[in-house]
């Protein structure tokens, strides 16, 4: 709880009976399939929801529209939209039942403006209209760059959220985030409990991403910008 101050998040009982609710549901569905391998109480609420609230390092959220690429169990996104309930939420996952899960999780949630849809990011045809898009731990960055910019708006921004180093990585994908119309903003590094090598790849969007882009996921990996 002491957690939360820092990123400006005062929790309410309805914000509590939330993450309750979540974690709850998230417990007896990961019995049943394969949708985190972090367990425990502690655990959940640190690694899963802390670490994705401490994307608001990056910014403010509220109000924003936010496209969540590869979200698996919700994260960051969920979390999010839970602390921050003016936030606007597509999740875009290719896993058919992970989004089944995050669809009675919402509604469990009572949950408005959220919407989850099972397509493939490099398939969904919503270009330009997001003023966020995130991913965790989905791809490594000059292919995850191409699965999330090009549906960031102009002046909107992409920010991954990655752990270990993740400098090097970001440094081999300048030149994809630069076709895609972005630069790299910031790295903003920060510590989850005893981790301290968590960070925020924060890119903005400075021009508009050429049409050709997404490519097809065989192309984007086989030869990866
Ligand atoms: N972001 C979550 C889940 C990470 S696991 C977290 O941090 O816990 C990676 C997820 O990305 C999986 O659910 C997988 O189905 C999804 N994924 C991988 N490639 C994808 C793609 N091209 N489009 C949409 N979802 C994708």
């Amino acid at each position: 709880m002491e957690l939360l101050a820092p990123l400006g998040i005062v929790p309410d009982a309805r914000m509590l009976a939330r993450f309750r609710t979540y974690f709850d549901y998230l417990t007896e569905q990961n019995e049943v399939m394969n949708l985190t391998a972090i367990n425990g109480e502690e655990d959940v609420y640190l690694r899963h929801f802390f670490d994705s609230l401490c994307l608001v390092k990056a910014g403010p959220v509220s109000g924003l529209t936010l496209l969540d690429v590869g979200a698996g169990a919700g994260f960051p996104s969920l979390p999010l939209k839970i602390a921050f309930p003016e936030l606007k939420v597509t999740i875009v996952d290719a896993t058919q039942k992970r989004i089944r899960f995050l669809e009675t999780l919402i509604a469990k949630l009572e949950l408005d403006g959220v919407e989850a849809v099972h397509v493939r990011a490099e398939d969904f045809d919503r270009k330009s209209g997001y003023d966020l898009v995130t991913a965790r731990a989905v791809a490594r960055m000059n292919i995850l760059a191409e699965l999330c910019m090009p549906f960031a708006k102009v002046g909107g921004r992409f920010i991954a959220m990655k752990t270990g180093d993740c400098v090097a990585e970001v440094a081999q994908a300048e030149s994809a985030i630069k076709t895609l119309g972005g630069t790299v903003e910031n790295i903003l590094h920060y510590d989850v409990g005893p981790d301290r090598d968590h960070a925020l790849v924060i890119v903005r969007k400075t021009a508009f991403t050429p049409t050709k882009y997404p490519r097809a996921f065989a192309q984007i990996k086989s030869k990866p910008l």
